[in-house]
């Protein structure tokens, strides 16, 4: 197609399939380069319980600060990563900080924090990953109950009885199960209740104009009912202001993620954060 349209339509797309390329390989390298000198790091954001405004939970975000190009978005860099098999060194990295950290906030005035991991289909799919679970809650003393998985709906949706299995293992030894950014993809509830999910994470975009626009309302409404009905908890990400935390509220949503609240934050500035947040039973 393109060629046929001349020969500057073949050059342009060469070019930028190209440069897609070139900076893949170049981050697929430096990523390796990065996990090896320590300089991936992780950033914290509070999850808080609507009802009792408390922060019950905090969600581990990988950080990468690229020396050259600057911070790079985790979209970018775990997609680079999942190709290849660095998503495991990835993974390990992260789950064994957020222990540390989850170990440390639990000591510091969180005594019942609930650390929520992101992780991909790549990394359950990998033999051996229960045992590194298990091995990184000792190592840093803490109960199954203190972490939280969250995956998304194509994850647990994802024809594979061997994932199932490793899934239904860890929510048989109390690890919590999260579907992420739900309501995106197509996951069966048959599924949803074969895992034991323990909860469902609204995804951002039908926050974002949650107010003004009656379909995401009634999607947001829908999600908190089937979460209720199956005895689920349900957390709004991306929440920005008032309005969306209002509506959330009168819909009887759980718990409430976002940046009105606090941004992701290094470990040391998460108790802080914490302090200066939005308080949930504030007026105005
Ligand atoms: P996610 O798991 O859905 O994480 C939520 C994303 O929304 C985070 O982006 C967070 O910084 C952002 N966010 C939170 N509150 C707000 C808000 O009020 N407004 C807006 N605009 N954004 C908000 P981030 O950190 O860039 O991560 C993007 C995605 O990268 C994550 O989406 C997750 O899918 C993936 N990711 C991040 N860390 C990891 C990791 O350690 N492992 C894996 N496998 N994936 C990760
Ligand atoms: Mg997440
Ligand atoms: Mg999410
Ligand atoms: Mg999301």
């Amino acid at each position: 197609v393109a060629k046929s349209r001349g020969r500057n339509r073949t050059v342009i797309f060469d070019e930028a399939l190209h440069t897609t390329l070139i900076r893949r390989i170049q981050l697929e390298a430096d990523l390796r380069e990065a996990l090896a000198a320590g300089s991936l790091w992780v950033a914290y954001q509070p999850i808080f319980d609507l009802r009792t405004g408390a922060c019950a939970k905090a969600e581990a975000l990988v950080r990468w600060n690229h020396p050259t190009l600057g911070p790079i978005s985790p979209l970018e860099f775990i997609a680079i990563a999942e190709q290849s098999d660095l998503i495991h060194q990835v993974g390990e990295f992260v789950l064994d900080t957020a222990c540390r950290d989850a170990r440390l906030l639990r000591e510091q005035g969180f005594p019942n924090l609930r650390m929520s991991v992101n992780m991909s289909l790549r990394q359950v799919d990998r033999a051996g990953i229960i045992d590194v679970i298990y091995a990184t809650l000792e190592r840093h003393r803490l109960v199954p109950a203190a972490l939280c998985l969250e995956v998304t709906e194509s994850t647990i949706a994802a024809d594979d009885l061997a994932s199932v299995r490793i899934f239904q293992t860890l929510s048989e030894k109390g690890i919590h199960l999260s579907i992420d950014d739900f309501g995106t993809g197509y996951s069966s509830l048959a599924r949803l209740l074969n895992l034991k999910v323990n909860q469902l994470k609204i995804d951002r975009s039908f926050v974002t104009d949650l107010p003004v626009e009656p379909d995401n309302r009634l999607i947001v409404e829908g999600i908190i009912a089937l979460a209720h009905a199956l005895d689920l908890e349900v957390v709004a990400e991306g929440v920005e202001n008032r309005e969306q935390l209002d509506v959330l509220r009168g819909l009887g949503c759980d718990h409430v993620q976002g940046y009105y609240f606090a941004r992701p934050s290094a470990i040391h500035e998460f108790i802080p954060a914490v302090g200066q947040a939005k308080s949930l039973s504030d007026p105005g």
